[in-house]
């Protein structure tokens, strides 16, 4: 018997000699667009650009406007293609009519080869030909970025006509093997789930279905009575186990269980691919009637890989190619060895995949109708032939849609026709030799020199993290700690369970701490859960005056030795204080829940980033610890190095209840101050638990002390103090101005200068250009508004259109709105929680009025709890630059939008505000992209993407103006502020003798002894 390997090259070499007997070029359409694929396989920047341009083509509307885009994506390109374009930039800026259409034209010719027609009616004249190529079809429906219930509803219907019009058209047609009809109907219609619920969340796959369910019965219903095939697509990883939960769900129904005309496809590239597809196959043998799977090697690669760095988890799918390939194989085995109870439809392009799956199915003696080939359409046209010429089954994945919405799709079949690691390019480009193309993925995987890809360790090179070189911009040197992925069944379980067990101790009393002392008085003040305010979260001891002198006198005492205590022990602290908040993680973010409202992923992510304030921090004191040499000069050596600066006053607000309170302490710490810690009244238990937390980790007595109690008590009095050196606060301007003014005054017997280190508040812009990508704008500038109830000082207020593109923004900006979940927080999936307290309730309330009497009121959220501190997500428009509400820090769910003329005049209205923390701007073109960069005033400007969510490190946090004094947390520069700079000189001649080398380095100076 000849081994598998054997039959898959014979096969292999049987499908190449077809395929060479049809040649085709690997982009049938020839001209203009094959050279430009051509260039981009060769020079990867000149493709970044193309697909740029590509990608913002379709929502250009003027002429001029198309050849300006051209002029600035591609000439300064260093290219065969720039004098090209600098010639047609040229000729088109003459008569730009002409030249937009002809770019508009072959850009849609390059849409054509992968798109299969605009709409139902034109899809038709493909699906006819295929049918006389004895190649069968599925058709998606393109358009799957919806923002708003209303876009979902609109697909929805569209997939409905879609299902009818197909089958009507396709009457009479047989099946193209003249066989096997009630396996694989001839209709088949491929959906994506994503397109079904706008407000789908990883966290809670219950709501997603409860919400895709209903919208899909309908279809599968009408399905099932046109005799229609439906497929569920898969999308990206953190859809993946919503899919498979709908899928499972969903045809277990008594209408649906015994129909066998349901598919569901399986990505190889995934780690868990296999766990799934056997579980897909137990489910589907306990439902005892047949269904399919796709198996497809997954066309999210780039971006589950870039998503997963970023957000610091494990990366879902495989790192190198072979293994995607060596895992296709191995489920094609798990597939076609339960042929009984499901039908394989192979989706690839790649020889060798097929050829395995054929050389399987015969060892296997599965008849060849019983399965399926499925490949794109536009893709691999003399492969579909060869294998119809086989015998075998081929169905062509068509999609169906305007370039718009099909731009995505479009990106990715780009992407996937130039990838390195293609097949197609591989063999229809690059023309690399069958024996290579047909090689064993396993061997590949075997040789590799670094064995199977690791899915932890691909985010930093480690040289990087010595950061020895100048090269490596600083925050590389720095890995952020990891976000909670609630993707993840087990993470869901874990927040649940602690969310239990907080609720199990809500209502505990929390007393003072000083010098290491547990100090309980009568004066407390209970902090309530927002959702629900008779609910106390925690009562929690409130300073007094006399409480303040002691924490104020204790913490001077403690800084006698702690200034003195090496920089290396002071960092280990931290550490260990981020290794318990790691430990305590869930039970952190559940209190954050509770305590100030806070949606679960946004608890989490304040959880992560007070672990990175603590482990940065420490990383960043190693760097400036040792004394540093100031010039190397004979004879002499100066040192430059940092003295703390005495005892600091940290005053953080109850937004950012863990990460503020404990990146300004931990700055504080870490330089060798002592603190006085006082959280906000609203989280003070949230303070609580950093209090023990650091604690644990063995903060020596009066170093930090924790002192809870009312600002107006005693925030005046310490930040007065003679004694206190340096005050670290975050809060509203009204607070920080005084706060600013206050430690100015030098009072008797004061030993140092304040300090102070200010964060105030915002009233962040985001610009939306005319030609931006409106997908992303929309919910990024949803997200930025509304995500945490408009609460947080980086939050986005002021909305400043392009008047090209208001009305389209405005139509989904409102509808999207209006689809958000706001309720309590307790629910996973909720985007919008409850406002902190009363008075922040009714001062947001008020503010809503003053705007219904400035502006218009475009929309308020219908659907808020009636008990807890829930304010609808509210939006003004008719909005100008002088009203109140666009003046005012309103710290709630309210927008305003305001209209601008031209880019010029949006700058302006964005930085004509007394604020300058965050803001945003969402443009594709070059050029407006560099000027926003130039010219917007803010601390943090952000370019097509949120304007909140700031990662330590990353994006060094903080404004100036009435922002703030341009500190930046979580940067270089921040732990400077809590120092004071020392230069040592010694001269170190002796007799005209002095040593030849000088260290760069010292250790500290101590005292021996
Ligand atoms: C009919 C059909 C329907 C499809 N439906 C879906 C769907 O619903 N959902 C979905 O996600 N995909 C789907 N795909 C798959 C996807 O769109 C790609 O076409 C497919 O992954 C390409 O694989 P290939 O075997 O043709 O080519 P090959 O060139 O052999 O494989 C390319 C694939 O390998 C993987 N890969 C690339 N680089 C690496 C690397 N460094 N490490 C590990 N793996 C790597 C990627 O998945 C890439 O797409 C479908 C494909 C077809 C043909």
């Amino acid at each position: 018997m000849r081994s598998l390997q054997t039959e898959i090259e014979q096969r292999g070499a049987r499908i190449f000699e077809l395929v060479d007997r049809h040649p085709e070029p690997l982009f049938s359409k020839a001209g203009f667009y094959q050279r430009l694929m051509a260039l981009s396989m060769r020079d990867e920047r000149f493709k970044v650009q193309m697909f740029r341009f590509v990608d913002v083509l379709p929502s250009l509307r003027r002429s001029g406007d198309i050849v300006q885009h051209l002029d600035e994506y591609f000439t300064d390109m260093r290219n065969g293609f720039a004098p090209l374009v600098r010639t047609g930039v040229r000729a088109a800026k003459i008569v730009p009519w002409i030249s937009g259409q002809l770019l508009r034209w072959n850009v849609s010719g390059m849409a054509r080869q992968f798109i299969a027609g605009k709409n139902p009616d034109d899809v038709m004249k493909t699906l006819r030909k295929r049918h006389e190529q004895k190649i069968g079809f599925t058709v998606d429906l393109l358009g799957e970025a919806v923002v708003s219930e209303k876009e979902t509803d609109e697909y929805a219907t569209r997939c409905l006509e879609l299902l009818e019009h197909l089958a009507r058209e396709t009457d009479g047609w047989s099946d193209p093997l003249d066989d096997g009809t009630e396996l694989f109907p001839v209709v088949n219609l491929s959906v994506k789930i994503s397109a079904l619920y706008s407000q789908t969340n990883p966290a809670d796959p219950a709501d997603a279905i409860a919400h895709l369910a209903p919208k899909l019965r309908p279809i599968l219903r009408r399905a099932k009575e046109l005799g229609v095939f439906i497929n569920f697509d898969m999308e990206s990883f953190s859809h993946k186990n919503i899919t498979l939960d709908l899928f499972k769900a969903l045809f277990a129904e008594p209408e649906f269980r015994d129909w066998p005309h349901a598919g569901i496809v399986i990505q190889a590239y995934l780690r868990d691919a296999e766990k799934d597809l056997v579980d897909l196959i137990d489910w589907g043998r306990a439902r005892r009637t047949r269904f399919t799977v796709r198996l497809v090697k997954g066309a999210y690669w780039d971006y589950e890989k870039i998503k997963s760095t970023q957000n610091g988890w494990s990366i879902p799918v495989y790192l190198q190619k072979p293994e995607s390939d060596a895992n296709f194989e191995a489920l094609s085995r798990v597939l076609l060895e339960n042929e009984s109870i499901v039908t394989a439809a192979f989706g690839s392009h790649n020889v060798r995949s097929i050829a395995h799956a054929q050389a399987l199915g015969d060892e296997l003696g599965i008849d060849r109708t019983r399965f399926e080939f499925q490949l794109l359409y536009g893709m691999a046209g003399p492969v579909k032939r060869a294998l119809v010429e086989m015998g075998y089954r081929v169905r062509e994945y068509c999609p169906v849609g305007e370039l718009l919405p099909g731009m995505s799709y479009l990106v990715r079949r780009l992407l996937e026709n130039t990838s390195n690691e293609g097949f197609l390019r591989a063999k229809f480009s690059d023309n690399v030799s069958e024996k290579i193309l047909l090689r064993d993925p396993n061997g590949l995987v075997r040789e590799s020199p670094n064995g199977a890809g690791n899915p932890d360790s691909v985010s930093k090179d480690r040289h990087l993290l010595d950061g020895a070189s100048l090269d490596v911009p600083p925050g590389d040197v720095y890995e952020n700690a990891p976000l909670v992925n609630f993707a993840y069944q087990q993470s869901q379980e874990e927040m649940r369970a602690a969310l239990r067990q907080v609720r199990a101790r809500l209502g505990k009393k929390y007393p003072l701490v000083i010098g290491g002392e547990r100090v309980w008085i009568d004066r407390t003040t209970a902090s309530l859960n927002p959702s629900a305010p008779d609910e106390i979260v925690g009562d929690v001891a409130a300073a007094g005056i006399p409480e303040a002198e002691r924490a104020v006198k204790t913490a001077r005492d403690a800084f006698a030795k702690w200034s003195r205590t090496p920089f290396e022990e002071r960092a280990r602290l931290l550490e260990r204080a981020a290794a318990i908040m790691e430990r305590r993680r869930y039970e952190l973010s559940a209190l954050e829940v509770f305590e100030v409202g806070k949606p679960w992923a946004e608890a989490d992510s304040d959880i992560r980033e007070a672990m990175d304030f603590c482990l940065f921090y420490a990383q960043q004191m190693r760097r400036i610890g040792r004394p540093r040499l100031t010039q190397h000069v004979p004879g002499e050596e100066s040192y430059y190095h940092y003295w703390p600066r005495g005892v600091a006053l940290v005053i953080a607000p109850w937004n950012f209840p863990i990460a503020i309170l404990c990146g300004m302490a931990t700055a504080a710490l870490v330089t060798g101050n002592t603190v006085i810690m006082k959280p906000a009244e609203q989280s003070a238990v949230c303070g609580a638990m950093l209090m023990e937390i650091f604690e644990e980790a063995g903060v020596p007595p009066g170093v930090l002390n924790f002192l809870p109690g009312h600002g107006s008590v005693i925030g005046a009095h310490l930040v007065d103090h003679k004694d206190v050196d340096l005050i670290a606060f975050t809060g509203s301007r009204e607070v920080g101005l005084k706060i600013w003014e206050s430690a100015g005054i030098t009072r008797p017997s004061q030993r140092e200068l304040k300090r102070v280190v200010c964060e105030m508040g915002g009233k962040n812009a985001v610009i939306i250009d005319s030609d931006a990508d409106l997908d992303e704008a929309i919910v990024d500038s949803i997200y930025s508004a509304f995500g945490y109830q408009g609460q947080k000082c980086s939050a986005l207020s002021r909305l400043i259109v392009l008047e090209e593109n208001y009305d389209r923004v405005l139509e989904r900006l409102l509808s999207a709105t209006a689809s958000l979940r706001v309720g309590n927080p307790e629910e996973p999936g909720m985007t919008v929680g409850p406002v902190i307290d009363k008075t922040a309730y009714e001062r947001i309330l008020s503010y809503i009025e003053i705007g219904k009497s400035e502006a218009t009121l475009a929309f308020q959220h219908q659907n808020v709890p009636a008990k807890g501190y829930f304010i609808p997500p509210t939006i003004f428009v008719d909005v100008k630059p002088n009203m109140r509400i666009v003046r005012e820090e309103i710290f709630g769910p309210v927008l305003s939008v305001l209209k601008a003329r031209d880019l010029d005049e949006a700058v302006k209205i964005a930085n004509g505000t007394d604020y300058a923390l965050t803001a945003g701007f969402f443009s594709r073109s070059p050029a407006n992209i560099e000027r926003a960069k130039a010219e917007i005033e803010a601390g943090n400007v952000y370019i097509n993407r949120s304007c909140t969510g700031a990662v330590v490190g990353r994006h060094p946090f903080g404004g100036f103006k009435m922002s703030g004094g341009g500190t930046k947390a979580g940067g270089e520069d921040y732990l400077l502020q809590f120092l004071l700079p020392r230069v040592v000189t010694e001269n170190i001649t002796r007799h005209g003798f002095a040593p030849e080398e000088t260290p760069l380095y010292r250790d500290e100076f101590r005292v021996r002894g």
